[in-house]
């Protein structure tokens, strides 16, 4: 087996956060991980989370295994969670849906699921940019990928244009990727009138639309405000995949809670669908983790639990919202010349802060501030401790 190219380097995640570990720095600053922080700066484990997990734990549950398609009051919240509750496919019953190894392995089994059975071309658009492993996950899933026209470096916002036009340019019947919302790693979204013209181009080209959905509420602290687009396709009468995430939103990074969805055009094709993702699944991982799940049904299903759930998303929100104002009005306090206003019109965990790579190398050479080559920053990093030194030294790098 010949050695594989370095799965760490500096432009990841993880390369970053091991150059800030070697920095001596008393007031280093890492920007890198794609993980929530409070403002001190602390991992935050979520008090509903929490509760939720005391609970059943004094209960006594086993821990016998759950069925291949995982902890089915879990499967049942999380596409209510996402599709609604008065959702149409929902309520007759022509959603098929699965437990998941969070939403990587929900991306996964979407691989997997269209490379088997889906009949047109069997190639997945996705943004420029894109989060860093889509194209590896449906590239290992056999799934030929493009790329579709998404960030405009000139504005440092969404090339709306550019993205319409190359949907409708791509062959018909191919498969578009779309961040449901608060999008990896630019942090631009597209406007509800915007999705509306993006839903309408995807009907044009006939294709397929699959969802990835890891930030619902961790965008706006509002979850059914941040399933708009998911929500507004089916009604447009498409009938989308979607991959379901709760590392973010519920703060459940490591326990790999997530769930898989297929919208059929009836209850029968539902049936077939379950069959053949069970299938799938068996040979893949036999059956999900529990843990996570029975949390995650537990803090979805409790009247009470839920409703302080929906405060703590909006919390941490609400928090990244602040750190983004405060970092912008920072900025323009030290009299920077350029327009910082992206900071705050872009949405969830990461800003895309236009850094050119020379100006991220200065920032952690000069600095002691991590971010990735790209310029992105992860917003979750920053406290309000650390942003005034943190404008600092952007304001120092860039002029
Ligand atoms: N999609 C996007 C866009 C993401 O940013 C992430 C997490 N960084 C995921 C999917 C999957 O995360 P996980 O497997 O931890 O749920």
């Amino acid at each position: 087996v010949p050695q594989g190219p370095p799965s760490i380097s500096t432009d990841t995640c993880t390369g970053i956060s091991e150059a800030f570990k070697a920095d001596s720095h008393p007031e280093k600053i890492l920007l890198g991980a794609g993980a929530y922080r409070d403002d001190q700066g602390k991992p935050y484990v979520l008090p509903s989370v929490k509760a939720a997990e005391l609970q059943f734990v004094n209960s006594g549950l086993d821990k016998e295994y759950a069925a291949i398609t995982g902890v089915a009051d879990f499967v049942k919240a999380a596409t209510k969670l996402a599709y609604g509750a008065d959702s149409a496919p929902l309520k007759s019953g022509s959603i098929s849906a699965t437990q998941s190894i969070s939403g990587t392995g929900a991306l996964r089994i979407g691989g997997a699921f269209l490379e088997r059975f889906y009949p047109g071309t069997k190639k997945i658009y996705i943004p420029t940019p894109s989060w860093a492993n889509h194209g590896a996950i449906f590239e290992d899933s056999g799934l030929e990928v493009g790329k579709y026209r998404y960030y405009n470096k000139d504005t440092i916002g969404l090339d709306f244009q550019g993205m319409v036009e190359d949907i409708k340019t791509i062959p018909k019947g191919s498969i578009v990727l779309l961040h449901a919302c608060a999008h990896n790693p630019t942090g631009i979204d597209p406007t509800k009138e915007q999705w509306k013209e993006i839903s309408k181009a995807v009907k044009e080209g006939e294709h397929q639309v699959f969802f990835d959905m890891a930030y619902q509420g961790f965008a706006s602290g509002d979850t059914d405000a941040d399933a708009f687009a998911l929500r507004q396709f089916i009604k447009d009468g498409h009938k989308p995949i979607l991959a379901q995430s709760f590392a973010k939103n519920m703060g459940l990074y490591g326990e790999r809670a997530g769930a898989f969805s297929v919208v059929c055009e009836s209850a029968e094709e539902k049936a077939n669908v379950d069959s053949q993702i069970k299938i799938l699944v068996r040979p893949m991982y036999s059956n999900p983790p529990i843990h996570g799940a029975r949390i995650a049904a537990e803090v979805l299903t409790n009247p009470a639990l839920n409703k302080q759930w929906l405060g703590e998303v909006k919390g941490m929100a609400d928090r990244i919202i602040k750190m983004r104002a405060l970092l912008q009005d920072n900025l323009e306090k030290l009299g920077s010349k350029r327009d910082w206003s992206h900071i705050t019109s872009q949405i969830g965990m990461f800003a895309y802060t236009g850094l050119t790579p020379e100006q991220v190398a200065t920032l952690a050479k000069e600095h002691s501030v991590y971010c990735t080559k790209d310029g992105r920053i992860s917003v979750a990093g920053i406290t309000s401790g650390n942003v005034k030194r943190l404008a600092e030294s952007i304001y120092k790098v860039t002029g």
